[in-house]
């Protein structure tokens, strides 16, 4: 079968782009079937807890997206290592099928994130999830959690238009 990838990546330098939108939230045009998620962190060294902490955030600001660990069946799979002087500090691969994303992987960079905060780390993860559902960056309010880093993001759990997006994505 042939996969089709797609890479979102989380800059450190701040990036142009952007025109205006009505929405405070983007979409990727990739989402999942439902918002009743299987994952694996079994192989996570570093940031069992602050990914732990993220899952539960999106469940806490919408409870229909809810998380069940199965490594047999995976939906979201998630990865830790140092990774080198990459320019992300945490990037998610998805592999949709049409429009529907199949499975996804999120990759945290320790190179990075070695030297943040458990709390920044928490929120990386968590944008990092927004993007596993199906929402992109969008840079015109930090207090939104897919605003990016490099751009001031002070959100470390979802925020409104984040949670709006969500709703749109698994009404
Ligand atoms: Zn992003």
């Amino acid at each position: 079968m042939k996969k089709v990838f797609i890479l979102f990546a989380v800059s450190l330098v701040a990036l142009m782009s952007l025109s205006s939108t009505s929405y405070a939230y983007v979409l990727t045009g990739y989402k999942f079937s439902n918002a009743a998620f299987t994952y694996d962190s079994s192989q996570l060294l570093y940031y069992g807890t602050e990914f732990t902490n993220a899952k539960n955030a999106w469940h806490n600001a919408y409870s229909k997206i809810t998380w069940t660990f199965n490594d047999s069946v995976t939906e979201v799979s998630l990865y830790d290592g140092n990774y080198g002087n990459t320019d992300y500090n945490a990037t998610t691969r998805i592999n949709p099928s049409g429009t529907t994303t199949i499975n996804a992987s999120v990759s945290m960079n320790y190179y990075h994130m070695s030297g943040y905060s458990s709390t920044k780390n928490q929120a990386i993860i968590t944008h990092e999830l927004g993007h596993v559902l199906g929402l992109n960056d969008d840079n015109s309010d930090v207090k939104q959690i897919m605003c990016q880093d490099g751009y001031g993001r002070t959100a470390t759990v979802p925020g409104s238009e984040d949670i709006k997006g969500a709703k749109a994505l698994y009404p």
